[in-house]
């Protein structure tokens, strides 16, 4: 049952009080890093593993070996699609009561056992702080499994409101005919859980293709949900090459939807793929593509703002977490008026930022950890470099990277001359961060600006005490963010609080953490009776 006063999982307090919670934590991490984690692929209940595996390190050591993923052969991606047919009807049968009740049971399981597993995994795989790994791992994973049962509860009540005299009209609420396909990033515990979990939970079973550098966390996660008795072959995880188990996973008849997060460019190249194969008549039905791409995410700053609101929300916004949340901050517009003082503040805060591995004792507290992987870096460590020989870009602070021992990007602010520089149009997906500084005068010019300059559409904020400052902004940057942000950071999204998407070339707008979500995995049949 979900419990009637619903509110957000509590962020627990990690700021070294309780000696037995740093304890618990150490203890998981010394657990993941004595010895490699064997990850096998688990298709209808059964865990296989392969001689082919891949190799998943602490992003923070490299040298350092969490996990062995067993790669799925083609066979494996055959029986997956098989195991979650063969699932189907029985968990679709199921009442959706009881399928919210192992999501339910899965999140008192962590909240209650299995916290600092979890967290561990999550810290050391992604390369989180306490802090990051906390607020992704537990309070929101926790929060999807509950909301998305609430969401699930009142969608399962809505029926046609009109009536007409001897007519029963009714609206029965179908799983998908056929099986999802989740494909999830690394960036988000939370959000793997969510884009398996939420199909799952309106009766439709699923093929899960985990990043590969998030595997340790989300078998982790998927081990939990066994234990709270999700039936095998409900979900069926399956790392390996992703372009090989995509193309597979596609070609299949049953094939009903793609529940995706990840990058603007692969989600094309699937979006292309499904379209040709529904031009050739792969499917039975027209695939549901759901999808969350990239950012390229703007605080505004206005004249009125308060300076050190302002100054340290953006800081947040763009390092924390490294800047690998679609979410984070990329490009800031500041007014010339205000500009000398920002900077000061800006670069004064920036300078006292710890960075270093946040999943070793000495530094678990850190504020920013490594970059994900050695291919991040080098694009990172690329535009920096760039930075500092493009005229038009100047380095106000950071710029520099190390990967001797880990992936290293040091938080960059840099300043460009041109509001039209690929900086203020790009994503990078780390912790770079331009900004443009506009004339005051210029207030509405730059909106236009902010609004054209990019294709992303995710989101973006106003700094502002003046009303008609705000007013302007919002109005005029209708689908520049799907999530708008009115003096707070343009990141945090809290499920249930604040929908989550973007529209344009940031992804489908289907709002994680709301009920909306989970109409795009149902496939409704209206039945009317006459009596
Ligand atoms: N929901 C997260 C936030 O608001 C970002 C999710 C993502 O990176 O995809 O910060």
């Amino acid at each position: 049952k979900v419990p009637p006063n619903l509110t957000n999982e509590a962020v627990k307090d990690f700021s070294f009080k309780d000696q037995k919670e740093w304890d618990l934590l150490r203890a998981s991490i010394t657990k993941f890093t004595d010895e490699a984690t064997e990850i096998p692929l688990v298709i209808g209940g059964k865990k296989i593993f392969r001689t082919d595996t891949k190799t998943q390190v602490n992003p923070a050591k490299h040298s350092q070996v969490l996990a062995n993923i067993s790669q799925a052969t083609q066979e494996d991606v055959l029986s997956a699609i098989e195991a979650a047919k063969s699932a189907k009807a029985k968990w679709a049968s199921m009442p959706w009561t009881d399928r919210a009740a192992i999501f339910l049971k899965a999140a008192d399981l962590i909240s209650t056992k299995y916290r600092y597993d979890l967290l561990a995994a999550t810290m050391l795989g992604q390369g989180k702080n306490v802090y990051q790994a906390e607020i992704d791992s537990i309070a929101e994973l926790i929060d999807f499994f509950k909301y998305n049962a609430k969401y699930a509860e009142e969608l399962y009540q809505q029926q046609p409101v009109a009536t007409s005299p001897g007519v029963w009209n009714r609206a029965e609420y179908r799983p998908l005919e056929g099986f999802v396909y989740a494909v999830t990033p690394f960036n988000f515990t939370a959000i793997a859980a969510n884009l398996f979990g939420a199909p799952a939970l309106m009766g439709n079973t699923v093929v899960w293709k985990p990043s590969a550098t998030a595997a340790l966390s989300n078998y982790v996660l998927l081990s939990i949900l066994e234990e709270a008795g999700l039936p095998a072959g409900v979900v069926n995880f399956i790392p390996g090459d992703p372009v090989e188990v995509t193309d597979i996973v596609l070609a299949d008849k049953e094939f009903a939807a793609l529940h995706f997060t990840g990058s603007t460019q692969v989600f094309k190249n699937l979006y292309a793929k499904i379209s040709n194969n529904v031009a050739a008549d792969v499917y039975r039905d027209y695939p549901r593509i759901v999808g969350e791409t990239g950012g390229k995410n703007f605080h505004l700053i206005h004249s009125s703002a308060s300076l050190d609101h302002a100054v340290l929300s953006s800081v947040r916004g763009a390092f924390e977490y490294q800047g690998q949340k679609c979410s984070a901050l990329s490009r800031l517009y500041v007014p010339e008026s205000i500009w000398p003082e920002f900077k000061q503040k800006f670069v004064e805060t920036t300078t006292q930022i710890q960075i270093g591995n946040t999943s070793a004792p000495e530094s678990l507290n850190a504020f920013m950890g490594p970059v994900i992987h050695e291919q991040s870096y080098n694009k990172l460590s690329a535009a920096l470099e760039q930075a500092k020989s493009d005229p038009e870009l100047e380095v106000i602070v950071g710029g520099s990277h190390d990967n001797s021992s880990g992936f290293f990007i040091q938080p960059t602010l840099i300043q460009t001359t041109n509001p039209n520089h690929e900086f203020l149009s790009k994503e990078f997906f780390g912790p770079i961060l331009t900004v443009y500084v506009y004339p005051d005068s210029e207030y509405s010019e730059i909106i236009k600006s902010i609004d054209s300059v990019t294709q992303y559409g995710l989101t973006g904020s106003i700094f502002a005490r003046d009303r008609e400052a705000v007013r302007l902004a919002e109005e005029n940057l209708r689908y520049a963010a799907g999530n708008f942000y009115i003096n707070d950071k343009s990141t945090g999204a809290v499920v249930g609080q604040q929908w989550f998407g973007g529209a344009r070339a940031s992804g489908t707008n289907d709002k994680a953490g709301s009920g909306n979500i989970l109409n795009r995995f149902v496939s409704v049949r209206n039945i009317k009776e006459n009596f």
